[in-house]
């Protein structure tokens, strides 16, 4: 009778690991997958798609692999920056005016370029369209060639109308004199990624050169996405900076300049500055 309870208790101990265990080996596939899942969804994209950068697996040849919303970098027919030739197509109606004024300093050092935000209430007029500052920055080596020639940096000051249309003025900086509103504005240039204001006053249209001759064409933002419908503007007299401010700069900034990108069938103008 003992033995029997014994034998029956055994039986009884004996089936329950059985029990307990089944549903372990159900539950245990269906954790690692969703384990295997949440892996796949959120910690390999973040390994595998690198912010876009101008060198290494991220660089420009790249963009359009980063993110879908980067494929016009490969796949645009309006693409900057591109090499500007006058003999192209001349134009010389058309109207390029600025109204610029003083502006507090405010600097961003975004890890890929030095921008700075420029206080409302000034505009450019590009023919029939006017546009409002809202920032400039600096790429160096130039994005732009002019006539095949590369330059040492190329000034991007950033517009936008109402349609929030987008129009940028490039002014190209060759080696020389020592330019002292760069050197305002590299003395409160951030060293690391952050933003530096600062009670000074700076005024914009110091940086342009006496001569406003310009090339126009349809182009695009020179970084992902690569937008295109931008109305680009460039000067062909470069304004100077000495090789000190240059290498101040490119101390702090590596090359940041996308390749130039091919003119398909867009036609460029130039014009002559009427002043
Ligand atoms: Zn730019």
């Amino acid at each position: 009778m003992i033995a029997l309870q014994s034998n029956k208790l055994n039986r009884l101990f004996k089936s329950r690991p059985k029990v307990t265990v089944r549903p372990l080996r159900t539950v245990l596939p269906i954790l690692i997958a969703l384990i295997c899942l949440a892996w796949v969804l959120f910690v390999t994209p973040a390994i595998a798609v690198p912010d876009w950068s101008y060198e290494g697996a991220s660089d420009p040849g790249h963009w359009s692999d980063l993110q879908p919303e980067y494929s016009l970098c490969e796949t645009g027919q309006s693409q900057s920056p591109i090499n500007l030739r006058s003999q192209e197509d001349r134009n010389d109606n058309e109207v390029l005016s600025m109204d610029y004024h003083p502006s507090p300093l405010d600097e961003v050092n975004n890890g890929r370029t030095l921008k700075v935000i420029y206080a409302a209430g000034n505009t450019l007029t590009l023919n029939d369209q006017t546009y409002e500052l809202v920032q400039f920055h600096f790429h160096a080596p130039s994005e732009h060639l002019i006539e095949n020639k590369s330059s040492a940096m190329e000034l991007h000051l950033v517009h936008k109308n109402a349609a929030n249309q987008l129009a940028v003025l490039g002014v190209m900086i060759e080696p020389g004199a020592p330019n002292p509103y760069l050197e305002d504005i590299w003395q409160h240039m951030p060293a690391v990624e952050e933003e530096n204001a600062s009670p000074l006053d700076i005024d914009v249209s110091s940086l342009l050169p006496r001569d406003l001759s310009f090339y126009h064409y349809q182009g695009s933002l020179t970084t992902p996405p690569c937008s295109e419908s931008v109305h680009w503007a460039v000067l062909k007299q470069p304004i100077q900076a000495s090789r000190q401010q240059i290498t101040t700069y490119q101390s702090r900034f590596h090359a940041n300049a996308r390749p130039i990108q091919g003119l398909h069938d867009r036609t460029i103008q130039f014009s002559h500055s009427l002043s």
